[in-house]
């Protein structure tokens, strides 16, 4: 499987392919490929001809030096994963220098307070940094689909507000969350689990279940103290933040608004490994 490496190749190979009228996917990853990223993969193959798939670990993004160090990183078992789905995947894997030169800086944006909660809130800078490689890869692989799991849900809303800012044309596609047979969403964070904290971790979706029960009939505050004493009674997940969103503004939601979608969002630390997943609640 061939790598590209550095920007004048890629873009040179997804430029022929775009010559020959062929429609280009992009899915952009930090690596430690797991079935979650599989599924995005699988879903951008069955609507590109050609589909890209990056592995770079983005320094930018972590607000967190230890998350950055600890994150893990395995390019051949990768490489073997990509092959195993299909060999004819474009594989770009750039060093950060390749990506920022040497300014390893996120671009200022204005995302109209998309970033300033949640994971924004817990995560100072997080989403400037995704929006800055985003914005690099974007204009070197020239995709015309993008294709982001829904896993990361602000993430998503994120990168739909940087395609409208930066004007891009690229479309992107939100796609669903794969989860392990017991509900605990794939994650590469999920193998650095503890076994009794991988045991545990399904506990994380059945709240959120549960808080999507009780949405439908009582109030929000309700459903806010049911998950907060359903984590107090659990000694090794440590709830850091549940919130009921609009699922298009990100907003916290105070009514409920059958005109509006609403989503639940969770982050736990499982010891010390953070753990986050979503529900849609209507
Ligand atoms: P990451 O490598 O964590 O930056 O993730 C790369 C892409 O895979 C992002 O769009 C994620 O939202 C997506 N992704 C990660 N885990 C899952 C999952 N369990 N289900 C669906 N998409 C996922």
């Amino acid at each position: 499987m061939h790598v590209f490496t550095n920007r004048p190749e890629i873009s040179n190979a997804v430029a022929a392919h775009k010559e020959n009228g062929l429609k280009i996917g992009f899915v952009p990853t930090m690596g430690a490929l797991h079935r979650g990223h599989a599924s995005l993969f699988n879903f951008a193959l069955k609507s590109c001809d050609i589909v890209v798939v990056s592995i770079f670990v983005n320094p930018t993004q972590f607000n967190n030096i230890q998350d950055l160090k600890t994150y893990p990183r395995d390019l051949q078992a990768d490489l073997e994963l990509l092959e195993n789905i299909n060999p004819n995947l474009l594989v770009f894997a750039p060093s950060t220098q390749t990506i920022y030169g040497s300014k390893v800086e996120s671009i200022d944006y204005n995302f109209d307070g998309l970033d300033k909660v949640m994971e924004g809130a817990f995560r100072p800078g997080h989403f400037e940094g995704v929006a800055t490689v985003l914005k690099y890869l974007f204009e070197i692989v020239q995709p015309d689909f993008a294709f982001f799991g829904e896993k990361d849900y602000q993430q998503l809303q994120i990168v739909n507000k940087l395609v409208s800012i930066e004007n891009l044309p690229v479309k992107v596609v939100g796609c669903p969350i794969s989860r392990h047979d017991d509900g605990l969403a794939e994650s590469s964070r999920n193998m650095r689990l503890t076994q009794k904290h991988r045991q545990v971790a399904p506990f994380i979706y059945n709240t959120l279940l549960k808080a999507k029960e009780l949405f439908n009939d009582k109030p929000i505050a309700d459903v806010h103290q049911f998950v907060i004493d359903a984590f107090k009674d659990n000694e090794l997940l440590k709830l850091e933040y549940f919130e009921i969103a609009n699922a298009s503004t990100l907003e916290h939601t105070t009514i409920k608004d059958t005109d509006e979608t609403h989503r639940a969002f969770i982050a736990v630390f499982a010891d010390d490994v953070r753990l986050i997943d979503n529900i849609a609640l209507n």
